[in-house]
C-alpha cells in the first residue's frame, strides 16, 4: 500500500498544523544540528515503527536542513523510497531543495555523508514565506546574489537596485527571481549532475564559507555571504578581477543586510580546508569570479589561500 509521511521540523509544525493535521507526519528539531547521522539513524526507526515501506512517499517540507535529510533518509531507508520537496525557506525554494544533492554533517564536516538523487517533485509556494523571519529572508538572498555573480550578471544588477524590503512586498518579482535561480541550478545540474565540472561552480563562497559556518556557527546564508566576499578578494589577486565589482557584490551583501567580513582564525579555517570536497593533493579548487557574471573554476594552492586569509 503506498503512503506519504511528511517529514518537518518542529518549528514548521507549530507554524503549520493546519495543513498537517490528517497527514503521518514525523519531525525533527529545527536547525543545523539535526543534520547528523544520528537523526538519520532515529528517524529509520520512526519510519518503521509507523509501518512505512519500499512504496512509503517521503515528502521533506522545511528549509534546506529538512530537504537534504529528506533526500539522504529517501535515499538510503530500505536503500532508496520516493522524495518529493515543499520547500518552506527562500534559501531552500531558490537553491537547497534543487539539484539531488543530500545529506549530513559528519561533525565539523559539513555534508560529508550523502548522496546525489533526485526528487520526485518540487511544491513552490511563496506564500509559505509570509511566516519566515526577515533573518532567513537575508539568508536566502544569499544564494541568489550568488547565482547573480556566477552566471548572471542581469540578475546581479537587478538585485542590486533593490533590497530585501522591497523583494518582501513583490510577490512577482520575487517568484521571477526564484524561477531565475531554479532555472540556472536546473541547467547546471543537467549538464554536470555528479560536478565534475560546471556544477562545481556553484559552490562560489562556499569553500570559506562551510569552515566559518561550522567554526563560527553562523546560518548557511550569512556564512555564504563573507566566503563570496573572500572568494572576491582572492579573484582580484588571481583572476584580475576589477575591485568595482568586490564593491558592488558588497553593497548588494548589506542591501540585504548579509554580513560581509568578520575577523577569522586562519589557522583553524585552514585545518577544516584541508578536508574540503575540491582539494586535490595541495591545491583546492577555488571558485573565483573574472567578472560580474562569470565564475571560474581555479586550483589554488593551500600556501595561497593562507597568505590570502591571513591578508583580509
Ligand atoms: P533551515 O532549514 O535550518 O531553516 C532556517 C530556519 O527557518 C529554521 O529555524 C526553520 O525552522 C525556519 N523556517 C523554515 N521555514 C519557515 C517558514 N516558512 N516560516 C518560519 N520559519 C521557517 O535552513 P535553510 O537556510 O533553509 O537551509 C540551510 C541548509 O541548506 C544548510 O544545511 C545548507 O547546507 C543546506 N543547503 C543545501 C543545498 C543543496 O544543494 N542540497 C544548497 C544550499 C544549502
Ligand atoms: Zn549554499
Amino acid at each position: 500500500m503506498q503512503q506519504a509521511v511528511i517529514l518537518t521540523d518542529e518549528h514548521i509544525a507549530a507554524l503549520y498544523p493546519h495543513l498537517l493535521k490528517d497527514l503521518r507526519v514525523i519531525t525533527i528539531p529545527a536547525g543545523e544540528d539535526s543534520k547528523s547521522i544520528t537523526t538519520i539513524a532515529r528517524l529509520t526507526k520512526e519510519l518503521l515503527e509507523i509501518g512505512a515501506t519500499r512504496d512509503t512517499l517521503l515528502i521533506g517540507m522545511g528549509g534546506g536542513v529538512v530537504t537534504d535529510i529528506t533526500g539522504f533518509l529517501a535515499a538510503v531507508f530500505m536503500r532508496g523510497i520516493r522524495c518529493g520537496f515543499v520547500p518552506t525557506t527562500l534559501l531552500a525554494m531558490a537553491d537547497a531543495a534543487v539539484g539531488g544533492k543530500n545529506g549530513v554533517n559528519n561533525g565539523m564536516y559539513k555534508n560529508m555523508i550523502g548522496t546525489i538523487r533526485q526528487p520526485e517533485f518540487i511544491l513552490y509556494d511563496i506564500q509559505l514565506l509570509q511566516t519566515l523571519p526577515q533573518e532567513e529572508w537575508s539568508n536566502g538572498f544569499a544564494e541568489v546574489i550568488k547565482y547573480g555573480c556566477i552566471f548572471d550578471a542581469g540578475l546581479f544588477d537587478e538585485l542590486a537596485q533593490h533590497d530585501l524590503a522591497w523583494y518582501m512586498q513583490n510577490n512577482d518579482a520575487l517568484n521571477k527571481v526564484i524561477e531565475r535561480c531554479v532555472a540556472w541550478k536546473n541547467r547546471t545540474v543537467a549538464e554536470d549532475e555528479h560536478e565534475k565540472g560546471i556544477r562545481k561552480l556553484l559552490n562560489f563562497g562556499h569553500t570559506a564559507g562551510h569552515a566559518i559556518e561550522k567554526l563560527y556557527a553562523l546560518p548557511h546564508g550569512k556564512a555564504v555571504a563573507i566566503g563570496m566576499m573572500i572568494a572576491c578578494h582572492i579573484s582580484e589577486q588571481q583572476t584580475g578581477l576589477d575591485a568595482a565589482t568586490t564593491q558592488q557584490l558588497e553593497a548588494a551583501l548589506q542591501r540585504y543586510h548579509l554580513p560581509v567580513h568578520m575577523a577569522i582564525d586562519t589557522a583553524k579555517v585552514m585545518a577544516l580546508l584541508q578536508t574540503d570536497k575540491k582539494r586535490k593533493d595541495d591545491s583546492i579548487n577555488y571558485i573565483l569570479l573574472q567578472d560580474k557574471g562569470k565564475a571560474v573554476i581555479h586550483p589554488l594552492r593551500l600556501p595561497v589561500i593562507e597568505k590570502a586569509l591571513a591578508s583580509l
